[in-house]
């Protein structure tokens, strides 16, 4: 898992820290506008449809399709070397807003604009988790 160890580990912001502490419990969460009911990702202070200030934290069904993706071939770093070839993903979300993260437990060759997949997360560290995506059940 040392791998693992070497990558760079998400640090969550005064904005984020929810997120964060819901993918540690393995739950998707995204923004939900109490104004408009606009849901969005990724965190911000404003709601992106109405300028509101009314957002609350909502878990999200973890389903979507792909929107567009890549096969990452080479390596970014020597951490990333042992998980090549591996799938970078812009994922639709179920509840609209789209989200990049990786395809997991698949062949990369598999992979196709308009598949089904759903959350699942892998565990970082002891205080992160990261949320991926696999092919749906
Ligand atoms: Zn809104």
């Amino acid at each position: 898992m040392t791998d693992i160890l070497a990558k760079p580990v998400p640090v969550a912001s005064p904005e984020t820290a929810e997120y964060w502490s819901g993918a540690k419990r393995h739950e998707l969460l995204i923004q939900h506008c109490s104004s408009c009911g606009h849901h969005q990702f990724y965190p911000r202070v404003l709601c992106t449809a109405c300028s509101g200030r009314m957002l609350t934290w909502v878990r999200a069904s973890g389903r979507g399709t792909i929107r567009s993706y890549t096969v990452v071939r080479r390596p970014v770093s020597e951490a990333y070397a042992p998980d090549v070839p591996y799938v970078v993903a812009l994922v639709a979300l179920a509840e609209g807003p789209s989200m990049m993260s990786r395809i997991v437990a698949i062949d990369p060759e598999a992979v196709r604009i308009g598949l089904a997949v759903e959350v699942t997360f892998q565990d970082w560290t002891d205080a992160v988790s990261v949320p991926v995506f696999r092919a749906a059940g």
